[in-house]
C-alpha cells in the first residue's frame, strides 16, 4: 500500500446528526487519566498520543499485517498511539509504524476491538453516500443470488461480512429488525435507518440493539422502533411454513434465519422417523419434520415464551398436534431422562445456544459439546439421523467435528457424516474474515 496523506480528519467524516449521549459519553479526548471514570473494567486504556495532531491510529511496528489481510478488526494490543482527541464513534485513517496510510476506521476506546474499517480506499469518504453504496450492494447482491425465493425473511446486512462491521439488519416481511453492535454504527445510526426505509420501505424499522457482545463494546442497550410503527403481529413465512417472529423480545432479531436452509434439508430427512428436537426454539425444525412426514417429534426447550409461540406456529401452519409433544425443561438433564427412561429414536436435532462466544471459551463449550452429542448417540436407533450444530465463533468446523468424533467413541457408535453444514446464503462469510463462520453443523448417520 502507498504512503498516502491522510483524508481530513474526523470532523468531516461526522454526520449531522450523531447520538448525543453516546458521544458524550464517550468522550475521552483531552482528558487526563485519573479523570476517566467511565472506562469498563477491562476495557483497555487509551492510548493517547498527540492530542494536537491529526486525529490518527498509528500501529505497532509488524503489526499491520492483518489489515494487509484485509482483516477489518484492529485490536488495541496493535495501537501504538492513538493522535488527537477523537470521540468513540469517529472515522480515523489507520496508519502503519511507518506512517502509511491502511485503512479507514471507526474508532471505539471502549472496546478491545478498537477500531473497525469502514474503508481501504484512502479517497473514500465515510458518509451516507458511503452507507448508501454498501446497504445498496448488500441488497443487490441477494437479489442477483435469489435468494427472496423461498422466504419473506432474509438477513440484509450481514455487518463485517457485507462491509459493514457491527450492523445486522434482518428482514421479516414489511419489518426490519436493525441490531448495533459497534460504536462505528451508532454514530451513524440514524443516517442508516434513514436509508433503509428509503430503500427497503419497510412498515417499520425496529431496533433490537440489546445483545450482550454490545457491553463489550462499552454500548447501552437499546430496544424499541426507530421508524413506523411495530405490526400487531410479525411473521415470516419459509418454504411455505409460516412462523410469528417476536422482534421485541425474541432471541437475536427474533428467528434464527440462518438455519433456514438446515431446517429445509430436515423436512427432507424426517420421514416416518421418531424425531427428538433439542433447543427447538418456536419450532423451527419440528415443523419441518413434522411437515416432512416424522411419525413423532418431542421438542425441547428452556424458554416457556418460545414453546408457546412454537405450539401457535404449529396451529397456524395446520399440522398434526397430536405428532407433535413439546417439552419445557434443560436439555442436559432431559437427555439424561430419557436415556434413563430407556427411550430411544430415529432422528435427532440439536442446535443449542452460543456455547463458546470467542476461542477463550473453547474448552468449556467442548465438554457441553460433547456431554449432549454423546447422549444423542446414545438415543439413536441404528440408522438413526444426528444433525447437530454449533453457532460458537469460539470453535472452528474443525474442532467441532473432533468433538462430535469423540462423543461417538465414547458411546460406542461408528457415524458416517452425510452432510457439512453452514449457515444460509444471506449470511455471507467475507473470506478475510473467518471469524464469521460461526454456524456449522453435520448430519450424521449411525451404525454401518
Ligand atoms: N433451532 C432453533 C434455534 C435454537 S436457538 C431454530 O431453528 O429456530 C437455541 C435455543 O436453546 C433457544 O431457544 C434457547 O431458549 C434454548 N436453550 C438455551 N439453553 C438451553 C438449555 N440448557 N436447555 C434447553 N434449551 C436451552
Amino acid at each position: 500500500m502507498t504512503s498516502q496523506k491522510p483524508r481530513s480528519p474526523s470532523t468531516p467524516h461526522r454526520p449531522s446528526q450523531g447520538n448525543r449521549d453516546f458521544r458524550n459519553r464517550t468522550k475521552r479526548g483531552g482528558k487526563q487519566p485519573d479523570e476517566q471514570k467511565n472506562i469498563p473494567r477491562g476495557a483497555p486504556q487509551p492510548l493517547t498520543g498527540n492530542a494536537a495532531a491529526q486525529p490518527c491510529i498509528l500501529l505497532k511496528a509488524g503489526r499491520e499485517k492483518s489489515l494487509l489481510r484485509r482483516h477489518p478488526w484492529i485490536f488495541s494490543g496493535a495501537i501504538e498511539r492513538v493522535d488527537g482527541a477523537p470521540l468513540g464513534g469517529d472515522t480515523l485513517p489507520v496508519r502503519d509504524a511507518a506512517g502509511n496510510f491502511l485503512a479507514c476506521a471507526a474508532y471505539n476506546p471502549d472496546s478491545q476491538i478498537t477500531a473497525r474499517v469502514w474503508s481501504w480506499d484512502a479517497s473514500e469518504v465515510i458518509d451516507a453516500a458511503f452507507f448508501r453504496r454498501k446497504i445498496a450492494a448488500a441488497l443487490n447482491a441477494r437479489d442477483a443470488l435469489g435468494l427472496r425465493q423461498n422466504s419473506s425473511g432474509m438477513r440484509l446486512i450481514h455487518a463485517e461480512s457485507d462491509g459493514l462491521p457491527g450492523l445486522v439488519v434482518d428482514r421479516y416481511g414489511d419489518t426490519l429488525v436493525m441490531q448495533i453492535g459497534s460504536a462505528g454504527v451508532e454514530r451513524w445510526r440514524d443516517t442508516i435507518a434513514d436509508l433503509l426505509q428509503e430503500l427497503c420501505n419497510p412498515a417499520c424499522i425496529y431496533e433490537r440493539s440489546d445483545s450482550d457482545s454490545r457491553g463489550l463494546e462499552g454500548l447501552e442497550p437499546r430496544n424499541g422502533v426507530l421508524r413506523g410503527a411495530l405490526p400487531e403481529s410479525v411473521e415470516v413465512v419459509e418454504h411455505g411454513l409460516r412462523f410469528k417472529v417476536d422482534v421485541a423480545a425474541g432471541q437475536k432479531t427474533g428467528f434464527y434465519l440462518d438455519q433456514r436452509d438446515n431446517r429445509a434439508l430436515t423436512g427432507t430427512l424426517a420421514k416416518d422417523r421418531e424425531v427428538l428436537n433439542c433447543f427447538c426454539y418456536t419450532g423451527g425444525f419440528s415443523l419441518y419434520a413434522l411437515r416432512g412426514g416424522a411419525k413423532s417429534v418431542l421438542s425441547i426447550d428452556a424458554s416457556g415464551d418460545a414453546l408457546r409461540i412454537a405450539a401457535e406456529n404449529l396451529t397456524a401452519n395446520n399440522l398434526d398436534a397430536t405428532r407433535a409433544e413439546w417439552q419445557e425443561a434443560d436439555v442436559f438433564q432431559a437427555l439424561r431422562k430419557l436415556r434413563d427412561q430407556g427411550r430411544s429414536f430415529d432422528f435427532i436435532i440439536l442446535d443449542p445456544p452460543k456455547f463458546a462466544p470467542t476461542a477463550a471459551f473453547a474448552e468449556k463449550a467442548a465438554r457441553g459439546y460433547k456431554d449432549i452429542n454423546l447422549l444423542a448417540f446414545k438415543l439413536l436407533r441404528p440408522g438413526g439421523l444426528l444433525a447437530t450444530y454449533s453457532c460458537s465463533g469460539g470453535i472452528s468446523e474443525d474442532l467441532f467435528q473432533k468433538i462430535i468424533a469423540g462423543a461417538a467413541l465414547d458411546a460406542g457408535v461408528d457415524a458416517q457424516i452425510i452432510h457439512h453444514l453452514h449457515a444460509s446464503a444471506d449470511h455471507p462469510v467475507l473470506l478475510s474474515f473467518p471469524e464469521g463462520t460461526y454456524l456449522k453443523g453435520l448430519v450424521l448417520r449411525v451404525g454401518l
